[in-house]
C-alpha cells in the first residue's frame, strides 16, 4: 500500500460538479482506496490568463497500482471527462495530477514525481496540506497568490460551502458566490446564508 495525493483541477462545463465526480471516480480505481478529499478551492488561472477561474482541490489515495498504473488510471479519468490537450495551461474539463507517490523519487519520461511546478502553486499547496498538515511544503513561498475555500467536504462525499471569516460587509458578495454556483443541495446554502445572517447580527451587538 502506498499513499498518494493527486492535484484535482477544473475549469469548464461546471468546474465544481466535475471535481466531485472526480473524487467518487479516484475512489472506484482498482486496487485503491479515497482516504480524504480536500476542500474545494478556486483559484486564478496560470500562464495563460484570459480563461475562466479554476476549482482545485486534492485527495488522498491508498493503492496497490504502481506510480505509472495510477497515472494510467488518471489520464484514463481525464479522459472521460472530455479533457483535449491543445496547448500548455489551456483550459480544462478535467486535469489529475500525480502529486506524490509515498515517498518515491521519479524521473521517466511521462512521469515526474513529486510533481515538478507543485512547490510553488498554492492551489496544489494549500489543499494538500490541509488533508496532510504533517508534509514538509512551506506555504509561504506562494503567498502572492489567491486561492479561496469555497466549498468543505464535512462527512462522507458531501460538500458545504465555506462560510468562515464572512463579515457583515461581505455577505453580499459571499452569498453571491455561493449560491448560483456551488453544486451542493439547496438547503445547505440555506444554512450557510442562515449563518451569514447569524454572523452580521452578532456583529451588531455593541459589547
Ligand atoms: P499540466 O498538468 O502540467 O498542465 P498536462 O496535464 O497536459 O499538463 O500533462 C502533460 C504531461 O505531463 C502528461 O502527458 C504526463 O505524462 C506528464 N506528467 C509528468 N509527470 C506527471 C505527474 N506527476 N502527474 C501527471 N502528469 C504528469
Ligand atoms: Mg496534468
Amino acid at each position: 500500500m502506498t499513499i498518494a495525493y493527486v492535484g484535482i483541477g477544473s475549469n469548464l462545463d461546471d468546474p465544481q460538479a466535475q471535481v466531485m465526480r472526480a473524487f467518487d471516480e479516484l475512489a472506484a480505481l482498482p486496487r485503491t482506496r479515497l482516504d480524504a478529499r480536500s476542500s474545494l478551492y478556486r483559484s486564478a488561472p496560470v500562464g495563460h490568463a484570459d480563461q475562466p477561474d479554476f476549482v482545485n482541490a486534492v485527495a488522498a489515495l491508498e493503492t496497490e497500482l504502481s506510480a505509472q498504473q495510477l497515472l494510467q488510471g488518471l489520464q484514463g479519468i481525464e479522459q472521460k471527462h472530455g479533457r483535449k490537450r491543445s496547448f500548455a495551461n489551456a483550459p480544462r474539463t478535467l486535469d489529475l495530477d500525480l502529486l506524490l507517490y509515498g515517498s518515491a523519487e521519479i524521473d521517466a519520461a511521462g512521469l515526474q514525481v513529486p510533481h515538478p511546478r507543485m512547490r510553488e502553486r498554492a492551489f496544489v499547496l494549500q489543499p494538500l496540506l490541509e488533508i496532510a498538515p504533517e508534509l514538509p511544503f512551506d506555504l509561504a513561498r506562494c503567498r502572492d497568490q489567491r486561492v479561496e475555500r469555497i466549498a468543505i467536504c464535512r462527512e462522507g462525499r458531501r460538500y458545504e460551502p465555506a462560510v468562515e471569516g464572512v463579515n457583515h460587509s461581505g455577505r453580499k458578495r459571499a452569498a453571491q458566490l455561493h449560491a448560483p454556483d456551488l453544486g451542493v443541495e439547496r438547503d445547505l446554502q440555506q444554512r450557510a446564508l442562515r449563518r451569514l445572517d447569524d454572523h452580521a447580527k452578532a456583529s451588531f451587538i455593541v459589547p
